[in-house]
């Protein structure tokens, strides 16, 4: 690089990039499924669009900067104090408030891996260091690792329960016995974008775990099972001090007026959201089933997504998908995801798997 130039920090090209679902191909006579990146696959309820439209209106104003109304719209719902809440664009936008509050450059933040990509990018965007703990062999938290892991520049653990992309989640049990372990100096972000998927025994119950520690944080997001993926709104809960640390960093005017008033709405109609929940669930389960009858070891799945371990046979697995009107998220040389969405589109996945087994 010439030297004369503006140059960015040192480790800005360390930043791995940030790779996003592909969508659909477009092929004549054949409707396509985008399973690459998680979404809600139903469209938004009528009363969701009808608020986010009429705060369209207002779009030659700043929204509400201290997003009140949301804020009280998180509190009543969840039984917390508004103080400890954060809103923030997306969940990663919450991840990134957390890393830049909370780590001089340097510091480390341990995180399980493979787990979501945008922790590496978010981590490093900051100056901080990552320390990647491999996943279980079934794709599981090795939470033991990871408290190994932790060194006296640990600042920050990240759990992420449903873990993206491999599917487990971590028992109530686990998540106890890992945070008895943890410095209490340690932040430990449990990272629940999917938590509303979860049907398992033992299951984590957040806040009554960030209520008994003074070092949890949870990070949870409207873009999953609320269908709000496009208009970016997650929410932190966390003790006050964590909080107010978070709403301190956050991008000033980052969540838009249209994203409030559809999260607010989302809040309203959750009932009718949930029970959308609950049919992904079902056909989760039926996809799970038919992959195990058809010979595959898929890992437990508790978020709307489903994990193939393929190796070296991920990209043919990938093609053999698109060929099939499916797009997938494959992670070169390691698996692919693909997310539970429209009945017609999981069929094919279930069709798919069963050819390709046997391929
Ligand atoms: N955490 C996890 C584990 C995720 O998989 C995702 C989305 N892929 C996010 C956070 C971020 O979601 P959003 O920014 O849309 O809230």
């Amino acid at each position: 690089p010439r030297s004369n130039t503006p140059q960015p920090r040192s480790n800005i090209g360390d930043i791995p990039p940030y790779v996003a679902g592909k969508p659909p191909t477009v092929r004549p006579g054949m409707t396509s499924y985008k399973l690459s990146s998680n979404e809600n696959p139903y469209p938004p309820l009528p009363g969701v669009v009808e608020a986010a439209q009429a705060a369209v209106g207002q779009m030659n104003r700043y929204p509400d900067m201290g997003a009140t109304a949301l804020y009280a719209a998180l509190g009543e719902r969840f039984g917390v104090p508004v103080g400890d809440l954060s809103v923030a664009t997306g969940s990663v936008g919450l991840i990134y408030q957390l890393v830049q509050a909370f780590c001089d450059p340097g510091d480390e933040v341990v995180f399980a891996w493979r787990s979501f990509e945008a922790y590496p990018i978010a981590i490093t965007a900051a100056g901080a260091a990552s320390v990647r703990v491999p996943v279980l062999a079934d794709g599981r938290h090795d939470l033991d690792a990871m408290v190994d892991a932790i060194t006296d520049r640990t600042k920050v653990v990240l759990v992420c329960t449903p873990n993206n992309p491999t599917g487990p989640s971590v028992t109530q049990t686990e998540l106890d016995a890992f945070l008895a372990r943890v410095p209490s100096h340690v932040l430990v972000v449990v990272d629940e974008a999917y938590v509303e998927f979860v049907r398992m025994d033992d299951a984590v119950d957040g806040i009554a775990t960030y209520r008994a520690h003074e070092n949890v944080v949870l990070t949870r997001t409207f873009s999953k099972a609320y269908g709000l993926a496009g208009f970016r709104v997650g929410y932190a809960v966390a003790p006050a001090p964590i909080a107010a640390a978070l709403r301190a960093v956050s991008l000033p005017f980052g969540v838009s007026t249209v994203a409030q008033a559809a999260a607010i709405a989302s809040l309203e109609s959750e009932a009718a959201l949930l029970e959308r929940v609950d049919a992904l669930v079902a056909e989760r389960s039926r996809v799970v089933a038919g992959l195990r009858a058809a010979g595959w070891d898929v890992p437990d799945a508790q978020g709307n997504f489903v994990w193939f371990e393929l190796g070296d046979r991920t990209a043919d697995f990938a093609a053999a998908a698109d060929e099939l009107g499916i797009v997938v998220r494959p992670f070169a040389g390691e698996g692919a995801r693909v997310s539970i969405g429209e009945t017609e589109a999981n069929d094919r996945l279930l069709q798919l798997a069963g050819a390709f087994a046997r391929s």
